[in-house]
């Protein structure tokens, strides 16, 4: 299965952070295959802290959406998340944005992730690496749904060093 995950944080040294989970991510739950540039955006909900870092990858996997989702929720315990208040500072939030063209709505898990169509952040590196990526749903490409979106959050490219 495809596998596309997304990659923020802006507590601590977040490119650090990003560098440490690839490897576990590949060990736990598949193959990296596609991996987007680093965008830097403004925080988004409460405003008054840093900057985010975001990312998104491609994994190949053969775990079942669930074990994806423990797998990924165990290396954001295992790099120190620690998160107090919705929508503060976090050091590693992993989300599971799309798994093929599955649809699950489930108490713990949504999939395509429901905000996807909201977040620039998001819209932003999937058109990078997938543009022309089908949301299950909507039925429109990640080019499309980036031209209608309504968020006017910047987002900007991190330059490769
Ligand atoms: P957050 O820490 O804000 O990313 O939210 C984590 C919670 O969202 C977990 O308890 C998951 O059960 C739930 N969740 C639902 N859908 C997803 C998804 N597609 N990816 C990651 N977490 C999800």
């Amino acid at each position: 299965m495809h596998v596309f995950l997304s990659l923020g944080g802006n507590l601590g040294n977040t490119q650090e952070i990003f560098e440490r989970c690839y490897p576990m991510i590949e060990n736990k739950v598949g193959p990296i295959l596609k991996q987007s540039s680093l965008y830097r955006t403004a925080a988004w909900g409460l405003t008054e802290q840093a900057d985010f870092i975001n990312q998104v990858i491609l994994i190949e996997s053969d775990l079942r959406p669930e074990e994806i989702l423990t797998e990924i929720q165990a290396i954001e315990q295992a790099l120190g998340r620690e998160r107090k208040i919705t929508w503060g500072p976090r050091t590693l939030d992993l989300d599971i944005l799309f798994i093929d063209q599955q649809i699950i709505r489930t108490a713990d898990l949504q999939i395509p992730h429901p905000h996807i169509q909201d977040r620039k952040f998001i819209l932003i590196p999937m058109q990078e690496i997938a543009g022309t990526y089908e949301h299950p749903v909507f039925n429109k490409t990640m080019i499309q749904l980036l031209q209608e979106t309504n968020d006017e959050t910047a987002v900007n490219l991190i330059p490769n060093p």
